[in-house]
Parts: C-alpha cells; sequence; structure tokens
C-alpha cells in the first residue's frame, strides 16, 4: 500500500508551476523554490515508507514547500515607517546615511586598522579618530564611544562615582524605554543614590545641602520622554557646574537624545545639547548615537581629558566597547554633521525632519489618490509626527499622511487588523491607527520609497479580499 503511494508521489518539476508556489517563485527564484519542493517530497516519501500517514497531493505538498521558504525569510527585516515616529525603538531608531553604510562595508568586508597604529605598526587605541571629531563637535577636550547610552551612563557613573554618593533632583529619576530607570542603573554602577527636592521643584540649595563627606558627583538627567508643568523649578546646569567646581565634584549630565548643538539637527528646539553641556562646564555629557545625531546604536561620552582618563581605565570600558562596524559609521555620521548642510541632505534622520510640510502634503496626496485607485476610502490630512526613541515627546512636528477610513476591505471594520495585515506584507509596513482609521503617514519615509509603499498596501487588500471572501464578507 506504501508503495502505491510513493508511485503517486507527484514530479518534483511540476510543482514550482503551482499558484501556492507563485509569490515564493517571484520573490526567491527557481532555484530556491525547486530546492524546498524536493525536500518536502522527500520528507513525504519518508513518512509514506515508514508508515506515517501524509498528503501527498501536489496542492499540499506545494502549500508546505511555500512555508518552508516562508520560515526561512531572516528575521530581522526592512520595514516601511509609516508610523510617523521618527525614532521608533521597536523599528530600530535611526536609519544610517548611505557613507555610513559604506564605511560599514569597507570596515567589515576585509582588515582595518582597529587598534593597530599604521605609523609605527603598534597597538592603538580603538576609537582615536572617532573621540576627536566628537571632541571636535561638541567642544570638548576627549571622547569615548560605548555600546550606548545606558552604559555609558553606569561606566561614567562607576568610573568617576563609584562606592560614593550621587546627587540626583527627584524630578529627573526617570524611566525611558521601559528598561533604563535611573535608580536600578546607579545600583549597577556601584554608585548611591542621593535624591534631592521634590517631583516638581528641585533648587541649587537643595543640591548643596545634600554634599557631603560621601558625595562624589552630582547628576543631571534630561527627563526626555515626559514634561513637568505648572509650577516647576530646576537648577541650571550652569548652577550645578558651579556647585560642582567649588566642591570638588563631578558634574554629570546625561541628555540622552543628544542634539550636537542648537540647529544640529534642524528644527529640533529646546533639547539639551551637548555643545551646551560643555560649555556649561560639564565633566561628561552623555548622549546616544541613534537618536538625534542619526548614526548607529552606541553611547558617546565626551568630556574633560582628566574625567575620560578614568573612565577609559574602568575594566567596564572593556565590555561596553564597540566593533568595527559601530565605530565606521559614527565616524561617517560625525563627518557629515560637521557640515549642517551636507548632513541635512545626507543623514536620513536630519532630512527626513527637513522636508518642507507642503512637498509631504503632495506626497500624501498621491499615495491617498493610488488608494482611492483600488477602491479604498483615502483622504489627505495633516498629522503629527514624533521624534520618539525617548526623546522630545511633547514637541509635535508638523506631517502629512494618507489617511484611511473604515471600511477596510475584507476585514469589515477593524483598522486592528488590517494594520496586522500590513505588518504581515511584504515589505512590513507599520502604519498608525487613530481615531478608527488608518493613517499612513509619511516625514519617517524616504520618498524614493513612496512607490514601494503604496504597492505594499494595495496587495495587503487583495490579500485580505482572498483570504476573507470565503467568509463572504468582502466589500468590494
Ligand atoms: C535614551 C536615553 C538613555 C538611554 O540611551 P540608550 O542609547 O537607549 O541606551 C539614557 N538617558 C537618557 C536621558 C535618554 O534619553
Amino acid at each position: 500500500m506504501s508503495e502505491a503511494s510513493v508511485r503517486n508521489l507527484p514530479a518534483v518539476h511540476t510543482l514550482p508551476a503551482r499558484p501556492e508556489l507563485a509569490e515564493a517563485l517571484a520573490r526567491r527564484g527557481r532555484a530556491a523554490v525547486l530546492r524546498a519542493v524536493r525536500e518536502v517530497v522527500e520528507a513525504a516519501r519518508r513518512d509514506i515508507l515508514s508508515g506515517r500517514a501524509t498528503a501527498i497531493d501536489a496542492g499540499s505538498l506545494a502549500r508546505r514547500a511555500a512555508a518552508l521558504l516562508d520560515g526561512e525569510r531572516p528575521s530581522l527585516r526592512r520595514v516601511l515607517n509609516a508610523s510617523g515616529v521618527l525614532l521608533h525603538t521597536g523599528l530600530g531608531r535611526a536609519p544610517l546615511a548611505e557613507e555610513a553604510l559604506a564605511a560599514v562595508v569597507e570596515a567589515a568586508r576585509g582588515y582595518c586598522n582597529l587598534e593597530f597604529e599604521l605609523d609605527g605598526g603598534t597597538r592603538g587605541r580603538r576609537s582615536s579618530g572617532v573621540s576627536a571629531l566628537v571632541a571636535r563637535l561638541t567642544g570638548a577636550e576627549a571622547a569615548a564611544v560605548v555600546n550606548n547610552n545606558a552604559g555609558a551612563t553606569v561606566l561614567a557613573l562607576r568610573a568617576l562615582a563609584g562606592g560614593r554618593e550621587v546627587v540626583v533632583s527627584r524630578g529627573q529619576l526617570v524611566e525611558i524605554g521601559g528598561s533604563f530607570r535611573l535608580p536600578e542603573i546607579l545600583e549597577v554602577s556601584g554608585a548611591r543614590l542621593r535624591e534631592v527636592g521634590t517631583t516638581n521643584k528641585t533648587r541649587i540649595a537643595d543640591y548643596e545641602r545634600a554634599i557631603g563627606p560621601e558625595t562624589g558627583a552630582l547628576l543631571r538627567v534630561h527627563p526626555s520622554n515626559y514634561r513637568i508643568v505648572g509650577f516647576t523649578a530646576e537648577a541650571s546646569l550652569e548652577e550645578l557646574c558651579g556647585l560642582g567646581r567649588a566642591r570638588g565634584l563631578w558634574v554629570i549630565d546625561d541628555i540622552g537624545s543628544g542634539s550636537l548643538g542648537a540647529g544640529l539637527p534642524p528644527g529640533v528646539a529646546g533639547e539639551p545639547s551637548a555643545r551646551a553641556g560643555i560649555a556649561a562646564g560639564a565633566d561628561v555629557v552623555l548622549f546616544s548615537g541613534d537618536k538625534l545625531l542619526g548614526g548607529p546604536q552606541c553611547g558617546l561620552i565626551a568630556g574633560s581629558r582628566r574625567a575620560l582618563g578614568l573612565i577609559e581605565s574602568d575594566p567596564l570600558m572593556r565590555a561596553l566597547r564597540v566593533d568595527k562596524m559601530t565605530l565606521a559609521a559614527l565616524e561617517a555620521t560625525l563627518r557629515l554633521a560637521l557640515d549642517a548642510d551636507l548632513a541635512a541632505a545626507r543623514i536620513p534622520l536630519w532630512s527626513f525632519l527637513s522636508v518642507p510640510l507642503a512637498r509631504l502634503r503632495e506626497r500624501a496626496e498621491r499615495l491617498a489618490a493610488g488608494l482611492r485607485d483600488v477602491g479604498l476610502c483615502a483622504d489627505r490630512i495633516d498629522a503629527e509626527a514624533y521624534l520618539g526613541g525617548g526623546s522630545v515627546p511633547v514637541e509635535p512636528i508638523a506631517t502629512a499622511a494618507a489617511r484611511v477610513r473604515p471600511p477596510f476591505p475584507g476585514c469589515g471594520d477593524s483598522e486592528a487588523d488590517w494594520a496586522q495585515r500590513l505588518r504581515l506584507g511584504d515589505p512590513p509596513v507599520v502604519p498608525r491607527v487613530q481615531g478608527g482609521a488608518v493613517l499612513f503617514d509619511l516625514r519617517a519615509i524616504d520618498e524614493r520609497d513612496d512607490r514601494e509603499l503604496l504597492d505594499a498596501i494595495q496587495r495587503s487588500i487583495r490579500a485580505t479580499t482572498d483570504c476573507c471572501s470565503d467568509r463572504g464578507d468582502a466589500v468590494w
């Protein structure tokens, strides 16, 4: 009986033409599809011979091969970010500039002088080129790079104030991004938290009173993802630096999102900048590489030579150091940032911020028209985008979006269902669901990807119609 079944297996070469494999064939090519088909037919043959029940019709086998190919997609995939959140932590924060990508490829493809002095043929310092650039851009004497800003904070606290007290305002004991909780970061660093003031008001006198023989540093943390409004008071960084100097204490300024200086990047107002922190006299300023700088994930530490000397000789530095690809991407990004106009054109985050609203409106109108063409109830609206990524949460950025209102084809009125289908497409599209509508915000979409975005949305509708038409609730 199993003999007969094996003989009834479809021939491998007939399967790639099946409709179940059409999409895989277009995406992966004939060789990959043939390999998958061979694999499932072979598995079916083994099942039959060992007496296990298995479906052997061509349709089932083709579906199994398609599922196999589907499961081979890389888990980390490119996503079209139509959410309007520019530094979406879930979507990898800042996209990199072409120059940064090229530098990564160059550094990673072969060997490079990562820790090697080409001049003398001796061991060199890993981040010397980048440090010089950070120092130049921020006005600091020295700089170091670590894995991220959380790492930079732990390292700076440990190296400068390990085993001692660090004075922080109660209004700045923040949690950022779900896992960066300042009291816990302090604990990990081995420094002791000394809270002063209240949630809404902390004055320089509060810091002054808290200083004692155990005090090692004064820490300012930028609240990043919330604002305290109403009756508030905060000691200025200048006041903190004055106090630190007078009492011989380190002043650490965790600015987080990390604008480099005024107008860098363009259109971002009210953020503390690294340059301002150094100018005010902070011993070290800490910020992320993949927030406003628009570079790779890393943490930058800019500051005095004396502070950086202690930080770089801490054993934890070795555990937090960045690899050659990060350094290459960071150096290329910093080089672009030396020229604000060039940076606005080349660093994706900076250019997203620079696109005029009028241009976004035109593009949103075109997208909405393309969606109306396939029967959707779409129009163009003005909306608000956000930087996100734990930075400038309350400052909306003017943007334009294509809005689609229900009914959503094939899925009734559920915007959540349609948003899920969009996320599961290829490429995945992440829209914004708002007020019962689905919005495609163009602030974080490269104009060159507009066509691909339209195609992906259109495909998601066809797929939806197919899947739901069996249930008889297709809307068009
Ligand atoms: C974002 C942020 C951090 C954490 O930075 P990562 O690079 O995400 O580790 C720390 N402090 C502040 C003030 C931040 O805004």
